[in-house]
């Protein structure tokens, strides 16, 4: 069992903020900053490929209460949602999870660096995404 899973089934104790008969959210247990939470299927899926679409709109709807609840009652005036798909993004836990950071000025949780597209690479790419 993965260490969500026993989270869900009450083997290892979490922070719980949300639960409903799909989806629980707890606290991260090493947060950016506090109330940063995450959102996860109960029922286990490694990945966003593998959940089922009615598990994901559960799950995508929690996103959004925990994103309100982090700006009405801790006052955050941002947050990120991220969700790491893959060790090679940063998956470390095999069990999906959206992350709901929330955000202060200057916090230095910087975006992703950028590059521009060599001439003719962008309509490359998307001829082969839309073949
Ligand atoms: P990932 O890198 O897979 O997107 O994120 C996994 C997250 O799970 C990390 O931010 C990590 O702090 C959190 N985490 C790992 N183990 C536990 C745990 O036992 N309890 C809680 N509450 N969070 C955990
Ligand atoms: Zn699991």
């Amino acid at each position: 069992m993965c260490i969500f899973c026993k989270i869900i089934a009450g083997e290892i104790p979490a922070h719980k903020v949300y639960e409903d008969d799909k989806v629980l959210a707890f606290l991260d247990i090493k947060p950016v900053h506090p109330g940063h939470i995450l959102v996860l299927p109960k029922k286990h899926a490694a990945n966003i490929e593998e959940v089922e679409e009615v598990e994901l709109s559960a799950i995508i709807l929690a996103v959004k209460k925990m994103g309100a609840l982090l700006k009405d009652r801790l006052g955050y005036e941002a947050y990120n949602i991220y969700q790491n798909n893959g060790p090679v993004a940063g998956q470390t836990v095999m069990h999906l999870h959206f992350h709901i950071i929330p955000r202060v000025a200057n916090d230095n949780l910087n975006h992703w660096p950028v590059r521009d597209y060599t001439p003719g690479e962008a309509e490359e790419v998307l001829k082969k995404l839309t073949a």
